[in-house]
């Protein structure tokens, strides 16, 4: 199954994205943690990519093309993947429909409120990519990932600013395209969150319900 995630930023794509992945098996393909991995050397690429993501910017669509492309060459035969960060404009779902057969929009509905106070409270793992929150989603011990024993820190891009920024980026690029699978006839699986504890398990699970239902799990 090839899958896109899909919701603002905050939603949760990515702690759903890896609980999914431990259930099914499939290759999760995270633009941001893409990129967060590229901004740690200190190079020249790594310093452009850094110049969007700090602003809340979108990086442009050549460079993340680029970087899909690659990444998706890596995808082992016969094996699907979930896409989480990509397709974000129109012009990357256009590259998408001619590079990959898309089975299913996973789709996340969460209110504005829950976002913005997710991610200010949001930490994640330096070494894993895990995520955490200080009030909704602690770690056993304090500053310490559950999974591996590695540092949490607080996204350089989940500052009150940016948050704002990225919310803004989202509805006017990214929320547009679902238009365009709708269009293609690509079956949705919605999955919502209306309080700031839902456990992510009740979220996954209705998740993978929808998807047994479209005979995808
Ligand atoms: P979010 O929590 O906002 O969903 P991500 O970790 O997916 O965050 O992405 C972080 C940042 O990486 C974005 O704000 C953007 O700058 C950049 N980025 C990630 N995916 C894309 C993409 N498909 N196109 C352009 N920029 C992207
Ligand atoms: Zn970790």
């Amino acid at each position: 199954m090839n899958a896109v995630i899909f919701g603002a930023p905050g939603s949760g794509k990515g702690t759903y994205a890896s609980r999914l992945q431990a259930k099914l098996g499939f290759d999760v393909i995270a633009m941001g943690d893409i990129f967060r991995e590229i901004m740690k050397e200190d190079s020249p690429f790594g310093r452009k990519i850094k110049g969007y993501v700090e602003k809340g910017l979108l990086v442009p669509d050549d460079v993340v093309v680029e970087v899909l492309k690659k990444r998706l060459s890596e995808v082992p035969e016969g094996r699907g993947f979930l896409l989480d960060g990509f397709p974000r404009t129109v012009e990357q779902a256009k590259t998408l429909e001619k590079i990959a057969k898309i089975d299913v929009v996973i789709l996340l509905l969460v209110p504005d409120w829950i976002i913005v106070e997710r991610l200010s409270t949001r930490r994640i793992c330096k070494n894993c990519g895990a995520v955490y929150n200080v009030r909704f989603l602690k770690p056993k011990v304090e500053g310490v990932c559950d999974k591996c024993g590695g540092v949490l820190y607080q996204r350089s891009d989940d500052t009150a600013e940016v948050i704002k920024r990225r919310i803004e980026v989202y509805e006017a690029q990214t929320r547009p395209i679902l238009r365009l699978f709708k269009e293609a006839g690509v079956p949705f699986a919605e999955a919502g969150c209306d309080a700031l504890d839902t456990p992510p398990e009740k979220v996954v699970d209705v998740i993978l319900k929808e998807l047994k239902q479209l005979n995808l799990a």
